[in-house]
This record gives C-alpha cells, sequence and structure tokens, in this order.
C-alpha cells in the first residue's frame, strides 16, 4: 500500500509500529542525495536522513553543506514522497529547519542541550532524540520530558550506544534499553545500529538483535559508495546490504508476536 507522509509519521509515532530510516550520514550534494533517495525508495524506505550541520569531533572534518542542503532535503524529500529528517544543532536553527524538514533528530552531543530541546518541543514537529553517550535511561527520559513540558508529544528515543571502555566498536549498544525505555514511556524506542557499531560488518547483526528486542526501528546510515562517504564512511552500508538488513525483519517481528 502506498502510504502519504502523514501514515509514515503516524507509524514513526507508535509504540507498536517498525519504521526504517535511512541516508548518508551527511548530504554531500543535490544529486547523490536524489540518487540514494530514489534508490531507498525503490526497496520500500520512506523516511530519509541527510545532516546538514554535522557536530564534528575535529574542527578539520567536513562539517555539512549548512542551509543549503536543506533545500535540497526537502525538495528530494518531495520529489520521492519522503518524510525527512535531520539534526538541529542550535537554536538558531530551529525555525528555518522547520520550514524545510519533517522530524527533528537531536544528537548525542545535545540531549542535554535544554534551551534546544525547548525549542524544538515548541515547533511540535516530530523529534528523536539520541541518547548521550554517557547518560542515564533516567537522564535521557528527563531530557525527553524537556519536549514534552512544551506539549511536544511526538517523542522518539533513539539508543545509539554509549561510551565504555571497549575500543573495537565505536560505542557500545546498549540494547536494554529498548525494554526498560518501553516499560517506562510510552514513547517508540528505535536504535541505531551505526554510530553504536561504528563498522558496517556489524550493522547487519545488531540491526536484527534490535527488532528482536522490541525495537520500534532502525536508524541505519546509508550510502551509494560508502567508501566515498565524506563522513562515518566506515558504518555506511550499501543499498544491497540495506536491503539484505531489511528483507526478514516483518518475518522476525511475526515469529516473535511483536
Ligand atoms: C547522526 O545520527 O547524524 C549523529 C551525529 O549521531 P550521534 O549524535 O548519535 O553521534
Ligand atoms: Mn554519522
Amino acid at each position: 500500500m502506498k502510504q502519504n507522509k502523514t501514515m509514515i509519521i503516524n507509524d514513526l509515532l507508535n509504540p507498536s509500529g517498525f519504521s526504517v530510516i535511512a541516508g548518508p550520514c551527511t548530504i554531500e550534494s543535490r544529486e547523490s542525495l536524489a540518487e540514494i533517495a530514489a534508490a531507498l525508495k525503490e526497496i520500500g524506505i520512506n523516511i530519509l536522513r541527510g545532516g546538514v550541520y554535522k557536530m564534528r569531533t575535529s574542527v578539520h572534518s567536513f562539517r555539512g553543506l549548512g542551509d543549503i542542503a536543506l533545500a535540497y532535503l526537502k525538495e528530494v524529500g518531495e520529489r520521492y514522497g519522503m518524510v525527512t529528517v535531520s539534526e538541529c544543532i542550535d537554536v538558531t536553527k530551529v525555525e528555518l529547519m522547520s520550514d524545510y524538514i519533517d522530524v527533528f533528530l537531536i544528537g548525542m552531543r545535545n540531549m542535554q542541550n535544554y534551551p534546544l530541546l525547548e525549542a524544538i518541543g515548541k515547533t511540535n514537529k516530530p523529534v528523536i532524540l539520541k541518547r548521550g553517550m554517557s547518560s542515564t535511561y533516567k537522564e535521557w527520559l528527563l531530557a525527553a520530558e524537556y519536549l514534552a513540558e512544551t506539549g511536544n508529544h511526538n517523542i522518539v528515543l533513539c539508543e545509539r550506544g554509549i561510551r565504555t571502555f571497549e575500543p573495537h566498536t565505536r560505542n557500545t549498544l546498549d540494547l536494554s534499553s529498548v525494554p526498560v525505555l518501553k516499560s517506562k514511556s510510552k514513547y517508540p524506542v528505535i536504535v541505531d545500529p551505526s554510530h553504536s557499531t561504528g563498522h558496517r560488518d556489524y550493522v547487519k547483526s545488531m540491526s536484527w538483535a534490535a527488532t528482536a528486542a522490541g525495537a520500534n526501528g532502525l536508524l541505519i546510515e546509508t550510502h551509494l559508495n560508502p567508501e566515498t562517504s565524506l563522513c562515518d564512511a566506515e558504518q555506511a552500508v550499501t543499498i544491497d546490504e540495506l536491503k539484505a538488513i531489511v528483507k526478514p525483519i516483518d518475518e522476525l517481528r511475526r515469529a516473535l508476536s511483536l
């Protein structure tokens, strides 16, 4: 069944639903965004992510195309009937972004940026709130309350791994957060297997594990040529890899009565 944007967003906000969000870490050009969106749509993905302003650990890394990429995201989203998601890193960009995107993403570094949470909350747009890299469940839920206090209950929590002593993976994916947060809040909980593992080879198994744990969706960095990705190249998967990840999910959820 062809879904319109409202239906796609309702699914994303449904605490019993399952949504896949995919796209590049960072928008690199209008053409490459259009190409990836077309390929995602082809495999049934309806929600497109793309970074516009990036919080990079090194000031010398690619920090996104900035405002112009918002226009690319809007145009491409409209062309393919996809819901668009992008990270807001600063209160001064909230108003502008709300004219261009469908869903706000609050990144790990800003989970406790309370003025930003309040400003985004006031837009009443859906918000994906990522877990801070060293935040407890309680701190994460208290951050979500800053959004809810503005009257915006269109909240999705996103587990993206926490900082531990293990250096092999980029972060440690704490899948316990899925059942815990689902029991302690009414919000859907999705999982980002890309930033949590930091390696494309582990994205599939962690996606399936997250699904089995009861997650309401996945946020997966996807690129047409991952090796050439200007940001987070090691963790991006190809369209074919994404297709293989998504393929058994419905069946897996049915088998587990999820
Ligand atoms: C992202 O999803 O683009 C991102 C930067 O993730 P995180 O904030 O989890 O590192
Ligand atoms: Mn990234």
